[in-house]
């Protein structure tokens, strides 16, 4: 892993981008120049003790400067990855959290509409009242399942059974399609196959799915 020729080829590198001369690196690090001339030379290495300062100057690692090698794109690359594994999560969680919220939604509105009838119709049968309530209770049922509705329409993505493909539908499509749970049987806009739509939570396959 040493490589002291291939460190004295990063440390001339590294000066010559800060635009600095052999005199001059030494001068901040308080040694001598023939020093630095014999590390860029491969004949010897940094002493331990200033190698930290000259990593500060040259803009490198305490890795890079020993491997002689810069690691810099990799780190960069690997950082990427990370973000955007963490924008996936967080795109994951909150479409998770819409769902729960459209099922409790849904449960709520039909709850109560179901009570406000059941009240209706076993304490005042047949009044004017009665057909009131019941018409409050449908309006909250409608307007319940058109709350939860647009929550599921926009968590998530739908997943053609047939070709993969995963898209949002327009909230029509949604409304008017049949379903079992949360899967709805509508067209594939890429296919053109009839399918019953697998709800996901991301844009593209992965392990987790819902
Ligand atoms: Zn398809």
């Amino acid at each position: 892993m040493l490589d002291q020729r291939k460190t004295g080829v990063l440390i001339a590198k590294k000066r010559k981008e800060k635009n600095i001369t052999q005199t001059i690196l030494a001068s901040y690090l308080g040694i001598t120049d023939r020093a630095v001339s014999k590390w860029e030379r491969g004949l010897a290495l940094p002493d331990a003790s200033i190698m930290l300062k000259l990593c500060n100057i040259l803009g490198i690692s305490i890795t890079e400067l020993l491997t002689g090698e810069e690691t810099m794109e990799e780190n960069y690359k690997e950082k990427a990855e990370k973000l955007i594994l963490e924008i996936r999560k967080r795109e994951e969680d909150n479409n998770r959290y819409l769902l729960k919220l459209e099922t409790v939604i849904g449960v709520l509105a039909t709850v109560s509409a179901l009570t406000i009838i059941f009240i209706a119709a076993f304490l005042i049968p047949g009044t004017a009242l009665m057909f009131f309530l019941i018409l409050i209770a449908l309006a909250i049922l409608s307007v319940g399942i058109y709350f939860a509705l647009k929550i599921e329409r926009d968590a998530g993505y739908y997943e053609c059974r047939h070709c993969h493909h995963r898209y949002v539908p327009d909230f029509n499509c949604v409304l008017m399609a049949p379903h079992i749970g949360r899967d709805r049987m509508m067209k594939c806009p890429k296919c053109g196959k009839k399918s019953l739509m697998k709800k996901v939570l991301l844009p593209e396959d992965s392990e987790d799915r819902n």
